[in-house]
């Protein structure tokens, strides 16, 4: 017997409410790639808490460590004590994402969530610099706190909070001209320009596939040039991995395929691995300016989550095994995308890894898609300027059958909606 009132939510609920409004069931349980309601109706997620469940729902593995360490007693709440579980996750950190891959970054606990993680990178970086303006690009979407939401690249958004904070500066992101812009001299002259130019910014930050954006993906030469530009300008590279990072794209961080080592990093959503509030900020050692206490929060010392964070690194990313099967499946979710984009008119599609969008002509049609997949039992949110694009994030845990169980209910809303 339910202890709440029927319309609770909409009686008192804010009306901010944002992805939930398309999905009017009320959710009891969930398990790997599923949800299941109070009715007892089962729906495949392929949402996934935006990005925050790349392991599955209630995933068993962490569950077991979660599990033994709350058994334990071990600490909830440390602020930034050293505890075991912070001192086993920044070993494990170290000794199997960082090291392998040649990287050498100091991590800080900016907070429990993403776009702390982003009000650190900012802050940080104009620190170390003593600059203050920011480049950030169309389209890009880094958080909705005042700072974070400064460089974020969409006027809706931005809407609820008026004019940027931070002095930030849109510029076009990777095929914002449909590949026509090539290289960055069009930039290096904006900054050359002392009259009206930029005046050397602290940083340029970069999502390496937009996902709120619209699944708009850089290449990864238009990122290379990215970074040789800020390195040789002295420019800092922020790179926010907070959605496309823990293997979204295929390896642990989005940059990996350019082969980049961007200055700052920013993680969030799938780091901790049981879907708990976790979130991290790289940087070069030699960035390391801050004073104690100088970005501090209550929230910082998930210690549950450094937990789930070590095991599910240990478990994942011990080998690049799981990392082929994130591509693998990545290439089945593209290669029916493919075939439906042959079979239907008005419809186009672009990924990276299991991020994988499905583009329409406009907002209705991707809204229509969405709203029969529900029906059907599969969750799909819509991105982009404009709402236009189904973007796919299911679980990297997911089974094939699964996936092609989704994309099935997908193709058939699709080809019902175009037809
Ligand atoms: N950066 C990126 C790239 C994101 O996608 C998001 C969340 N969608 C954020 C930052 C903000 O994270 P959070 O919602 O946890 O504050």
């Amino acid at each position: 017997q339910e202890t709440f009132s029927s319309n609770i939510f909409e009686t008192r609920e804010s009306e901010v409410r944002s992805y939930s409004r398309g999905w009017p069931a009320i959710f009891t349980t969930a398990k790997g790639a599923w949800l299941t309601d109070r009715d007892g109706k089962q729906y495949l997620d392929f949402f996934a808490g935006a990005g925050a469940l790349n392991y599955g729902h209630n995933n068993p593995i962490l569950k077991a460590a979660l599990l033994d360490y709350i058994e334990s007693d071990g600490i909830t709440h440390g602020l930034d004590m050293s505890t075991v579980a912070k001192g086993e996750f920044l070993q494990t950190f170290q000794d199997k994402i960082l090291a392998p891959r040649g990287l050498d970054y100091k991590v800080q606990f900016p907070g429990p969530t993403g776009t702390n993680a982003v009000e650190s990178a900012l802050k940080l970086a104009r620190k170390v610099t003593g600059r203050t303006s920011i480049i950030n690009f169309t389209n890009a979407f880094h958080g909705m706190t005042l700072g974070s939401l400064s460089v974020t690249g969409n006027s809706m958004k931005r809407a609820g909070a008026g004019i940027p904070l931070v002095h930030a500066t849109p510029m076009p992101f990777d095929n914002y001209f449909d590949g026509v812009v090539e290289d960055f001299s069009w930039f290096e002259r904006v900054l050359d320009d002392s009259g009206s130019g930029l005046n050397r910014p602290a940083a340029v930050i970069v999502e390496t596939v937009q996902g709120e954006g619209g699944v708009n993906v850089a290449r990864p030469e238009w990122l290379q040039a990215l970074a040789e530009l800020c390195k040789r300008r002295e420019i800092l590279l922020i790179v926010d991995d907070v959605q496309m990072g823990c293997g979204r794209t295929g390896p642990f961080f989005s940059f990996e395929i350019a082969g980049i080592q961007p200055d700052i990093v920013t993680l969030s959503k799938s780091i901790g691995g049981y879907g708990m509030p976790m979130a991290l900020t790289l940087f070069k050692p030699e960035l390391d300016v801050w004073g104690p206490g100088e970005h501090n929060g209550t929230f910082r010392g998930n210690n549950p989550a450094f937990v789930t964070a070590k095991r599910a690194i240990e478990e994942y990313w011990s080998d690049d095994t799981f990392e082929k099967e994130v591509i693998a499946k990545g290439e089945r979710i593209r290669d029916f995308f493919i075939s439906l984009c042959s079979a239907h008119q008005g419809i186009s599609t672009r990924g990276r890894g299991m991020v994988q969008g499905l583009v329409f002509e406009d907002a209705d049609a991707a809204a229509k898609v969405c709203g029969l997949a529900y029906d059907r039992g599969l969750l799909a949110e819509t991105s982009g300027p404009s709402d236009e694009v189904v973007k796919l994030l299911p679980p990297l845990t997911i089974t094939n059958e699964e996936l092609d169980q989704g994309l099935a209910i997908l193709g058939q809303a699709t080809a019902e909606v175009l037809n």
